[in-house]
């Protein structure tokens, strides 16, 4: 059975999509923690980042590379702004979703440490 992501990534569940390429989507959180939450994830069905592969070494290259683009398009790149990436896996780790995904948060100054 597919997860929620697969869904959006086939369209079955509609998804409010800011990037799009032949390996990932960003598309916004429905329950947004910041100004700015976006979530990229692989379109290949990793379910969390603990359980990617060698295999996956250029696909997450490519993920993070993405961050800075995705950044830059909404307006978080500058340092005087920012944001952060969070990447949740497991229980402890918060995941809820079991297909990795790049938390990407800005918009409002973001404490530390995380709850
Ligand atoms: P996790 O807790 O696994 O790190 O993150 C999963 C994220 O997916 C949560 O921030 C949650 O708000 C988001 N989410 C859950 N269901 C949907 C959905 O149907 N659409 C969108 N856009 N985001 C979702």
């Amino acid at each position: 059975m597919s997860t929620l992501f697969e869904k959006i990534i086939a369209r079955e569940i509609p998804a409010d999509i800011v990037y799009e390429d032949e390996f990932c989507l960003a598309f916004r959180d429905i329950s947004p923690q910041a100004p700015v939450h976006v979530l990229l994830i692989p379109k290949k069905p990793i379910p969390r980042v603990g359980e990617a592969t060698e295999a996956d070494q250029a696909l997450l290259g490519h993920l993070l590379l993405k961050v800075g683009v995705l950044a830059e398009t909404l307006g978080l790149k500058d340092t005087d702004k920012g944001f952060r990436i969070v990447v949740n896996h497991g229980r402890d780790g918060g995941e809820t979703v079991p297909h990795m995904h790049i938390h990407l948060l800005g918009g409002r100054p973001l404490t530390w440490p995380p709850g």
